[in-house]
C-alpha cells in the first residue's frame, strides 16, 4: 500500500505544481515516509537525515503534543488542527492548518497518516487580533461604570452589561430579551420620549448626552444622560442601537442645589433690600420676622424676636409673627399663593393682617423673659455664644444640657412645639437678641439648609439693626447739635439785647435818679395833704391818688435802677414776716381801694433769711403789685393770701391771688425782662424778683391756672445766724 500510495501522491504533487500545500505521509510511529516538493523547499532542515516528521518538520526530539493526539485518534476519523510553529529558526511563528487522514490497511489501528497542511498564518493572526479586540471590547463594556446596552429594532435588550445591572438593579438574565420600556417612566412614554429617540437616530444616526429620567428596579427615579448610536449590518440596514447610560443624579442634585443656592442668594438679597429700606427699629424687626415667615422668604411658620434689655438685664420677647392655627395660616398663605408677589408686597399683606387681630404669638412674646445672668439658659447661651441652637423633638441637638424653662414652664410648652431653632442677633460689640423660628403649623422638619439661610439672614438682620441704631444715635446727635446751635443763637441774641439794655439802663438810671428827688417831694407833700385835709373831701381823695401813683412811679424807678445797676447789698438776718407787714401796709391803700381781701398767714417764726432787706422788700412789693393787678377788669371779689412757713432748711413765702391767672403758653416767659401783657406794664417786676431771690440763694416757683389765680412761692435757705462769709449772695 505504502508504495502505491506514495506513487499516487507523487503524481498528485506533480499535478499540483507549486501550489502552497504541505503534504506528507508518516507511519504510525511518525516516521516520515514521503513529503511533497513545497514542503521540502519551505523547510530547510528537511534533508532526509531526520527520519521522524517532528524532527524534520519542527526540529524536535519528541513527537509534538498535537501529534500525540493523533495516536488517540479514533478509527475512521479525520482530524483537523492548527499548529503554531516556528518553521525556521528566528522566524515568527506560522500557523499551519493540518488535515490528518488516518491510513488503514484492513486493521483497526491506522498504519500511517497523510497530513495535508495549508499556511493560515495571515488569517489566523487576523482572527486572533479580532479575538483580542473583541475580548478587550467585552471587558471594556463589562467593566464600564456606565450602563451599556444593545437593543434590537423592537427595543428589546440584546446586551446588558454589569454597569447596567448595577445602575438599574436588573440582572442581565432579567433584562435580555425584555423590552426597554421596563426602565422608561410612564410619563415620559406618554410624552413620546421613545419616539423622539428613534427619530433622532433615524435622522442623525446618533443621540448625544440626552438628559432624561429612568426607572430603577426598586422604583427609584434617577437622572441619566444617554448617548445612543444606531447599529447597521454589513449592508447598511439598521439592526438596533447601542445606549450608553450615565447616572447623573448626583450632578443633577448638585445643579438643583446650586440653583436653590442662587435662588436663596437672590432671595437674601431681596430681604436685604427690605431691611435697609427703613431706619425705624420696629419696622426693621417686623420686616425681619415677616421675611422669615413669609412663603417667599425663609419659609418658617413662625418667628419671634427677643431683645436684650440693658436696663433690666433681661432677654425679653419683643415681637412675633406667625399664624395661630391652621385656619389662620391657610387664610394668609392662600392669599400669598394666588400669584407671585415681591417680598415688599408680602410684607404689606402681612402687616395689614397683623394689625387686624390679636395673634396668639403676641401672647407668647409677652411670656418670653429670661434674666441674662442665667448663663445656662438656652436663649441666653445662644445670645452670648453667638451660636445657633436647634431643638428637635424636645432635645437640644449637639448641645449640652441647657435650661429651657421660663418661670417654671418649658419653652416647648410656651411655644406649643417641640422643634425650633434659636439664632443669635449680634453686632461687633455685643449680643443684640435672638430669633426663635419654628414650623408650628406644618410641623415640617427644620432642614439644615433652612438653618443655614436663617443664619445668613440673621447676620444681615443684625447689621441692619446695628445700622438703624447708628442712624438713630446719629439723628440724636444731629438734634443735640441743632439744639445747641439754637441755644447759641438765642444766647447771642440775648447778649446783643443785654448790651443794648445795658446802654439803655445806663441812661434810664440817670433819668430815674433825676426824677427820684422831685418824686420824693411830691410823695411827701401828697402825704402831708392826706393827713391835713378833712376827711371825705375831694382834696384828700386826690392826694391819696397822687400818693399811690407816686408809689407806683417809685417802684418803676426802683425796678429800672435795679435792673440797670444792681444796688450794693447790705446783708443781715431778716425776719420775713416783718417785711411782709411793711409791704402790706404800704400797699394797704391800693388793696383796700380795689375792695380786695388780704389774708396774712405768717407762720414762720424762727426762720431767717440772710440778705438785703431793701431788696427783699422790693421783690415782695412787685409780687403784691402783680397780685393786685391780677383783678383788673374782673368784677368778682378778690383775695390775696400771703403765707410764710419755715423748717430747719428753708424759709418759704407764698403770695397767692385768685385773680385772672396766667396762660400756660406764656408761663415760662413771665420772668424774662420786658415781658408784659399789660398796656401800662414794664415787664421788669418778675425779672427783678427772680434776680433778687436767686441772689439770696433761693428760687421762685409759680403755679397758676387761667381764671383761677396764681401763686408765687419764694424759697430761701433758712439761716438762723449770719454765715461767716456768705458765698451764696454773690453781690
Ligand atoms: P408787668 O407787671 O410790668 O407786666 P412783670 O414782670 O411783673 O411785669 O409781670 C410780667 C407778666 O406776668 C405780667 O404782664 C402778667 O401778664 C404776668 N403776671 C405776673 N404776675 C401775675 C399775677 N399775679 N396774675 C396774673 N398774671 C401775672
Amino acid at each position: 500500500m505504502k508504495d502505491r500510495l506514495i506513487r499516487i501522491l507523487r503524481q498528485l504533487d506533480s499535478y499540483m505544481g507549486r501550489y502552497p500545500v504541505y503534504l506528507y505521509l508518516i507511519d504510525a510511529e511518525y516516521r516520515l515516509l514521503w513529503s511533497n516538493q513545497f514542503l521540502e523547499e519551505k523547510l530547510p532542515h528537511f534533508d532526509g537525515s531526520r527520519p521522524f516528521c517532528y524532527q524534520a518538520l519542527w526540529n524536535r526530539e519528541h513527537p509534538c503534543d498535537d501529534c500525540l493526539l493523533v495516536q488517540d485518534l479514533e478509527r475512521q476519523k479525520v482530524i483537523k488542527n492548527v499548529l503554531q510553529r516556528s518553521l525556521q529558526p528566528e522566524q515568527d511563528d506560522r500557523y499551519l492548518e493540518f488535515l490528518t487522514l488516518p491510513i488503514f490497511e484492513g486493521q483497526d489501528q491506522p498504519r500511517g497518516y497523510l497530513r495535508i497542511g495549508v499556511d493560515i498564518t495571515q488569517s489566523e493572526k487576523e482572527r486572533l487580533a479580532l479575538q483580542t479586540q473583541e475580548r478587550l471590547f467585552a471587558s471594556i463594556i463589562d467593566s464600564s461604570a456606565d450602563a451599556i446596552i444593545f437593543l434590537d429594532n423592537n427595543d428589546r435588550v440584546l446586551e446588558w452589561n454589569r454597569g447596567a445591572e448595577d445602575l438599574f438593579g436588573y440582572s442581565a438574565e432579567e433584562m435580555i430579551g425584555q423590552s426597554i420600556l421596563k426602565i422608561i417612566p410612564q410619563e415620559l412614554m406618554e410624552i413620546g420620549e421613545l419616539y423622539y429617540i428613534r427619530k433622532e437616530l433615524q435622522t442623525r444616526g446618533y443621540l448625544k448626552k440626552y438628559e432624561t429620567q429612568r426607572l430603577k428596579k426598586d422604583g427609584e427615579l434617577i437622572y441619566v444622560d444617554i448617548t445612543s448610536t444606531r447599529i447597521l449590518d454589513s449592508e447598511g440596514h439598521p439592526i438596533g442601537r447601542s445606549e450608553i447610560i450615565k447616572d447623573i443624579t448626583s450632578r443633577k442634585e448638585l445643579e438643583f442645589e446650586l440653583r436653590r443656592t442662587v435662588l436663596e442668594l437672590s432671595k437674601l438679597n431681596e430681604l436685604n433690600e427690605l431691611l435697609y429700606r427703613t431706619y425705624e427699629p420696629r419696622e426693621i424687626f417686623e420686616n425681619i420676622l415677616i421675611a422669615i415667615t413669609s412663603g417667599e422668604g425663609l419659609r418658617f411658620n413662625r418667628a419671634i424676636i427677643l431683645l436684650r434689655d440693658k436696663k433690666t438685664n433681661m432677654l425679653k420677647g419683643y415681637l412675633g409673627v406667625g399664624p395661630s392655627d391652621e385656619e389662620e395660616a391657610q387664610a394668609i398663605w392662600a392669599e400669598l399663593q394666588d400669584h407671585y408677589r415681591s417680598l415688599q408686597e408680602v410684607v404689606s399683606i402681612y402687616r395689614e393682617k397683623m394689625g387686624q387681630r390679636e395673634y396668639q404669638v403676641h401672647r407668647i412674646v409677652q411670656q418670653l423673659q429670661v434674666p441674662i445672668e442665667k448663663k445656662k439658659h438656652l436663649l441666653v447661651r445662644a445670645l452670648e455664644s453667638r451660636q445657633v441652637y436647634q431643638v428637635q423633638e424636645g432635645e437640644v441637638i449637639s448641645g449640652h444640657l441647657y435650661d429651657i424653662h421660663i418661670n417654671g414652664r418649658s419653652l416647648m410648652d410656651i411655644l406649643g412645639t417641640d422643634s425650633f431653632v434659636v439664632v443669635p442677633l449680634f453686632s461687633k460689640q455685643e449680643g443684640l437678641g435672638v430669633i426663635i423660628a419654628d414650623n408650628c403649623i406644618t410641623n415640617r422638619d427644620i432642614a439644615s439648609e433652612d438653618i443655614e439661610s436663617l443664619k445668613v439672614f440673621a447676620h444681615q438682620a443684625s447689621l441692619a439693626i446695628e445700622n438703624a441704631r447708628l442712624y438713630q444715635s446719629l439723628q440724636d446727635r444731629i438734634r443735640e447739635l441743632q439744639d445747641a446751635y439754637q441755644r447759641l443763637e438765642e444766647n447771642q441774641q440775648k447778649l446783643l439785647r443785654a448790651e443794648r439794655l445795658a446802654a439803655l439802663g445806663e441812661m434810664a438810671a440817670k433819668v430815674a435818679h433825676e426824677i427820684r428827688n422831685p418824686l420824693v417831694s411830691i410823695g411827701g407833700f401828697a402825704n402831708l395833704i392826706t393827713r391835713r385835709a378833712p376827711e371825705n373831701t375831694d382834696i384828700r381823695k386826690f392826694a391819696v391818688i397822687i400818693k399811690e401813683q407816686v408809689l407806683n412811679l417809685e417802684n418803676i424807678l426802683n425796678n429800672i435802677l435795679n435792673i440797670s445797676r444792681p444796688p450794693r447789698s447790705d446783708k443781715k438776718l431778716i425776719d420775713v414776716n416783718r417785711i411782709i407787714h411793711q409791704v402790706a401796709s404800704v400797699m394797704g391803700g391800693a388793696i383796700e381801694h380795689r375792695g380786695i381781701r388780704l389774708a396774712l398767714n405768717l407762720n414762720c417764726f424762727s426762720g431767717k433769711v440772710y440778705g438785703d432787706e431793701k431788696l427783699l422788700y422790693h421783690a415782695l412789693l412787685n409780687l403784691f403789685k402783680n397780685a393786685i393787678e391780677a383783678f383788673e377788669d374782673l368784677d368778682r371779689p378778690g383775695n390775696i393770701t400771703v403765707q410764710t412757713h419755715c423748717d430747719n432748711n428753708n424759709v418759704m413765702i407764698e403770695v397767692c391771688d385768685n385773680g385772672r391767672g396766667i396762660d400756660p403758653a406764656i408761663l415760662e416767659k413771665i420772668f424774662q425782662p420786658f415781658f408784659t401783657t399789660k398796656s401800662s406794664g414794664t415787664g421788669l417786676g418778675l425779672s427783678i424778683v427772680k434776680q433778687i431771690v436767686e441772689s439770696h440763694g433761693g428760687e421762685v416757683v409759680v403755679d397758676s391756672r387761667p381764671g383761677e389765680g396764681s401763686c408765687f412761692r419764694l424759697v430761701f435757705p433758712n439761716r438762723r445766724q449770719a454765715p461767716e462769709e456768705s458765698s451764696e449772695m454773690g453781690n
